[in-house]
């Protein structure tokens, strides 16, 4: 019989512990809230696959990402919030309760925050799945640099990684010679990058290719190029390969229950909100612009606030808007906004001439419209009478004292 799963209740459960997960972990803890990150393989995610981490800013040393990320899951650890290490395998994220499943554990959560990352692009080449990892491709320079002492190694694309990692690889590797798509002297890389690897004399470029297939015996010792404006076939003997051809998001878990592009990034507000409230997405994992450990920790401390904002908002709303004590009066209004502000008064008079017998709410949604778009309010100021702790009736023209009282049976 099927174990049974334990049940935990959290305020935030954060998914991936790379920076952005990181960063929303020290915000929620730091506002007081019950947090668990769960991330499946390292703690640091993809920032641990780096060996020198030169634009993070405030550290002019350069260290290793698993540094900074290590520093970060300390910080985290210290406001109180749990880790578990373990792959999330399912969520129910469209209701007010979301569910977050691993394969021992179900947790219950206010809000979860998405920072699953990303991961590395393959080429779809003849022959690659029978050398992937240890048998020859690699997407690691950090880790599997060393074994490549004095060898020959391919490096497949030229975006930032993989002129970067390149580069790492001649410290080791006898030769790095680097496949790229363009014509000769167009990489994808930053100019510094490109002009760096184009002066090193341990890199060679082999311009307008492809990977047609990948071959060898048990290991890899051949990468055959494909030039895509002749068709040439172009056989490379090596020792290994390294693929640097970008990466995938991670939204597979969440896909038909959040909104995403075509290319399956997940769509954001500059509150990281998604579609669904209570859901916020971070990171490489969020379409934007510029995927760095920089923007992802500031997804995250974003993040980390609007979750708090949500869970504070949430209380507000179902424990004085929708109470259910009294006939309720809602008065939605723009501080800003010289009319709406003076017809506070006329508020003011019904209150206390129902002497206790309403009970009056008011919402400024200068402050933020969260409460009014709970309440389906989308022009002010507005009216919203209760019963029984439901909506009643939508007053949004004609405001006027006694089409309040009227609607409210005053
Ligand atoms: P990630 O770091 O990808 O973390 C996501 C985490 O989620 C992972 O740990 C993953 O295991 C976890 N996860 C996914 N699915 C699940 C699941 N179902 N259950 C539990 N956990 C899950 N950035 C810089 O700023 N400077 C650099 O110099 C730099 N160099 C780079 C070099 C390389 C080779 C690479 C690959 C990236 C580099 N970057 C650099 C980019 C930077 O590492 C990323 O932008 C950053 O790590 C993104 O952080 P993240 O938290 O969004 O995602």
């Amino acid at each position: 019989m099927a174990r049974e799963k334990k049940v935990e209740n959290y305020d935030v459960v954060i998914i991936g512990g790379g920076p952005a997960g990181l960063t929303a972990a020290i915000y929620a803890g730091r506002a007081r809230l019950k947090t668990i990150l769960i991330e499946k393989a390292l703690i640091g995610g993809l920032a641990t696959y780096t060996n020198e981490i030169a634009n993070y800013p405030g550290f002019p040393e350069a260290p290793k990402g698993e540094a900074i990320t290590n520093l970060m899951k300390d910080q985290a650890k210290k406001m109180g919030v749990d880790f578990k290490l373990t792959a999330v395998k399912s969520v129910e994220l469209q209701g007010e309760e979301k569910v977050v499943e691993t394969f021992r554990n179900k947790y219950l959560a206010k809000t979860v925050i998405l920072a699953t990352g990303g991961r590395n692009r393959v080429t779809g080449a003849t022959n690659e799945e029978k050398y992937l990892f240890d048998k020859g491709i690699s997407f690691c320079a950090t880790c599997d640099a060393a074994a490549n002492t004095d060898k020959h190694v391919v490096v497949i694309g030229s975006g930032d990684a993989a002129i970067e990692e390149g580069m790492f690889l001649t410290k080791f590797a006898s030769k790095v010679t680097v496949s790229v798509m363009h014509d000769e002297g167009k990489m994808d890389c930053n100019e510094i990058a490109k002009e760096a690897a184009m002066a090193n004399e341990k890199m060679e470029f082999v311009w307008n290719t492809v990977v047609d297939s990948f071959e060898g015996d048990e290991h890899l010792n051949q990468v055959v190029l494909k030039n895509v404006k002749t068709g040439e076939l172009i056989p490379i003997d090596c020792d290994n390969c390294f693929e640097f051809i970008g990466y995938i998001p991670n939204t597979e878990l969440f896909e038909g229950q959040i909104e995403m592009t075509g290319r399956k990034y997940i769509l954001t507000d500059d509150k990281m909100a998604t579609n669904l409230p209570g859901v916020f997405a971070v990171g490489d994992v969020r379409e934007k612009w510029l995927k760095q450990i920089a923007t992802a920790v500031g997804d995250g401390a974003i993040a980390g606030m609007a979750a708090e904002a949500y869970i504070a908002e949430t209380e507000t709303f179902e424990e004085h808007i929708m109470q259910d004590k009294k006939p309720g009066l809602i008065y939605v209004y723009n501080a800003i906004d010289a009319d709406s502000r003076a017809f506070l008064q006329t508020i003011e008079k019904i209150e206390d001439d129902a002497a206790g017998s309403i009970a009056v709410n008011r919402i400024d949604v200068y402050k933020s419209t969260g409460l009014a778009d709970r309440l389906g309010i989308k022009t002010f100021p507005a009216v919203v009478t209760t019963k029984d702790g439901k909506i009643d009736q939508t007053l949004l023209e004609n405001l006027t004292e006694d089409s309040i009282k009227t609607a409210l049976s005053l």
